[in-house]
């Protein structure tokens, strides 16, 4: 026994080692300024490629609810203000129209990857069912303008808009709110949704800007280019070399289509993805016929909670999420088991993990012909050190002759471009054209990065406001800044099942607003007092991930292998945030109302 304990722990050691080296290999000095936003001399990579540009007078009007943002945030927080007899509102986007990230994202393979049933909201409300367990990206889209056609959103709503600023004006109670496009109008109250996931970001390769070949972001698919649609059929590669960069979650979509269509695909791979089973299969008919009213909410729930540590009677989702949910709690928010001392229960979660990985590593070896491909295809790190990957086509496309591994962590990634060519170290590779699957900006777009200026009470900025910080009531309100709600994971709860959390915002804010109208509420704020007590309970709950996150081969989770991301979420999990929001909406949302008969704290 003793035997197979030191073995054990030998084989942790090992892993650890190997996981810091790895690390190490790929750290950069720069960290996250390694990239470039694509916009300057680079915005033609972020424009739209989609729908035409339509010129429109100035707005000067007034509306009840401007939501900033159309896709699944702004959407549901909109159906559910409809719901609540709100007619005068407006969305707003910068995109031709309404989907968020699956507007933008229609690259060949884009697919949902969370279970469709619990990840496409309102299924039952708008009257459909996913046609596969995992969704195509279009179907997804579809589902987006289905919302807004059901909910009647397109009335009033700007595309092609974005907002560029927002100033209280405390005569009135109402924001003014400036665009891009010289509009002037008010609003009473304003939401932002603005993802945190949806400017794109190209690496700043020294030479990129002097590439005369094809070039695009995956985000913005240059089908004129490639041919074909989002299921593939890119015939227009036929005799075109390729490389695509990146090998995220997007990039694990990406490449097998190109690699199927392309005369020659080159991957430039810095940080190999996991990639774990996919098992995507069409919707069962006689299961959609066995759903009875409800059945989504239900689904979702389970989903959230045993994602969350919470206990349920039967697990309703088995797939490559509920699988790994021990190892998912070294990063995610969640209620954590007691049952073993702190220092047992890490041990515990560490062997799973290496369990985790050495399968997915034998995974590679299995599938991948070649042995030098199949190393360099490893991934040495921690299970949630980046985002977990599932593909079924992924690693076979490596199989393929026209399809080419190009390692580049020991050079930090590409090293330099040329009019035709992409550097590595000293070898140069000729292609026709560069894909980048490389990410996208990470925060609250607009009003975190100062792009969207906020000012409320008193000439008071809302970066000023937080500059030691972000200062909320639950995330979504802060004082000084009436009427004013954001959607994020800000101080409030965050999931792999992004959409659900965005529903119980998107509630939460159109419970608020409707509770204010009804008490007559001069204007909804939160007190200094509630804010400042929910800014404390979201430090004194905090997980403690920086050690999980030294440990990390550098990406987004961590900064760039600075350690200075996460953190800012409500530890205990979604399952208690909610529970707690749904207390505080019964108790009379006292905390908000600013001139309301109800009124209790100011
Ligand atoms: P990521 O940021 O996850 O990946 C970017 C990729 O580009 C990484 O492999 C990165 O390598 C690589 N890269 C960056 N700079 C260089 C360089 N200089 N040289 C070579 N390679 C480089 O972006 P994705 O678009 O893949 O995914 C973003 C997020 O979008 C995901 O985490 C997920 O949340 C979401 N997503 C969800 C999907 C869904 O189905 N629901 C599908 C796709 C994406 P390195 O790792 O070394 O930094």
């Amino acid at each position: 026994m003793a035997d197979a304990t030191d073995s054990e722990n030998h084989r942790l050691e090992l892993a650890r080692e190997r996981y810091r080296a790895e690390r190490d290999r790929r750290a950069r000095p720069d960290a996250a300024t390694q990239y470039h936003p694509a916009t300057g001399e680079f915005g033609y990579y972020a424009k739209d490629p989609y729908t035409a540009w339509v010129d429109r007078e100035p707005l000067t009007d007034q509306v009840e609810v401007l939501v900033i943002g159309a896709g699944f945030g702004g959407l549901l927080t909109s159906s559910r203000l409809r719901e609540a007899g709100v007619t005068s509102l407006r969305l707003m986007d910068e995109a031709g129209d309404v989907g968020g990230t699956w507007y933008w994202n229609r690259y060949p393979g884009v697919r949902c990857d969370i279970e469709s049933y619990v990840y496409m909201p309102l299924l039952e409300e708008v009257g459909t069912i996913p046609s596969e367990r995992y969704a195509p990206g279009e179907e997804i889209r579809q589902h987006a303008v289905a919302i807004a056609e059901h909910y009647n959103l397109y009335r009033d709503a700007v595309f092609h808009t974005r907002a560029t600023g927002l100033r209280w004006d405390e005569e009135e109670d109402e924001w003014v709110v400036q665009t891009d496009r010289d509009d002037q109008f008010r609003a009473k109250f304003v939401i932002t949704s603005s993802g945190t996931l949806t400017q794109p970001k190209l690496p700043g390769i020294p030479g990129i800007e002097k590439f005369r070949g094809h070039t695009f972001h995956t985000s913005r698919w240059d089908y004129g280019y490639t041919g074909g649609t989002a299921s593939g059929g890119l015939i227009r590669l036929a005799d075109k070399r390729v490389a695509v960069v990146g090998t995220g979650a997007t990039g694990l979509q990406v490449i097998p289509h190109v690699g199927e269509d392309a005369r020659e695909l080159l991957v430039f791979q810095r940080t190999p993805s996991t990639v774990d089973v996919r098992d995507n299969r069409p919707t069962d008919p006689a299961w959609v016929a066995s759903l009875s009213h409800g059945w989504q909410r239900e689904r979702m729930e389970n989903f959230l909670a045993v994602l969350a540590g919470e206990p349920v009677e039967e697990v309703l989702v088995h797939d490559g999420w509920t699988k790994t949910i021990d190892l998912q709690r070294q990063f995610l928010s969640g209620a954590v088991d007691t049952s073993l001392p702190a220092e047992e229960r890490e041990l515990r979660d560490e062997r799973a993990d290496l369990e985790t990985m050495d399968r997915l590593r034998a995974r590679i070896d299995h599938v991948v012909q070649d042995s030098a491909t199949a190393a360099a295809l490893k991934p040495w790190y921690r299970y949630m050190c980046k985002r977990p990957g599932f593909s079924d086509t992924y690693l076979p496309t490596f199989n393929r002759p026209n399809v080419h591994l190009v390692d580049t962590a020991d050079a930090g990634g590409i090293t330099r471009m040329t009019e035709t060519e992409v550097w590595v170290g000293d070898t140069a590779y000729e292609v026709d054209c560069v894909i980048f699957a490389t990410g996208f900006e990470v925060g609250i777009s607009g009003v975190m990065s100062g792009a969207l200026p906020v000012v409320g009470r008193g000439g008071w900025t809302l970066l000023e406001a937080w500059a030691e910080g972000p200062r909320t009531l639950h995330g979504f309100s802060s004082h000084g800044f009436p009427n004013l709600f954001h959607l994020s994971a800000i101080q409030n709860a965050n999931s792999v099942n992004f959409a659900h959390i965005l529903l119980e915002q998107a509630e939460h804010i159109a419970a608020v607003i409707a509770r204010g109208r009804e008490a007559g509420a001069r204007y909804l704020e939160p007190s200094e007092d509630a804010q400042e007590a929910w800014v404390r309970t979201v430090r004194e709950t905090a997980a403690d991930t920086k050690a999980f996150l030294t440990e990390c081969t550098p990406g987004y989770y961590n900064g760039e292998g600075t350690r200075q991301a996460g953190g800012n979420s409500y530890s205990p999990g979604p399952i208690s945030f909610h529970r707690l929001l749904r207390a505080w909406r019964e108790e009379g949302m006292n905390d908000m109302l600013v001139g309301a008969d109800a009124e209790v704290v100011r």
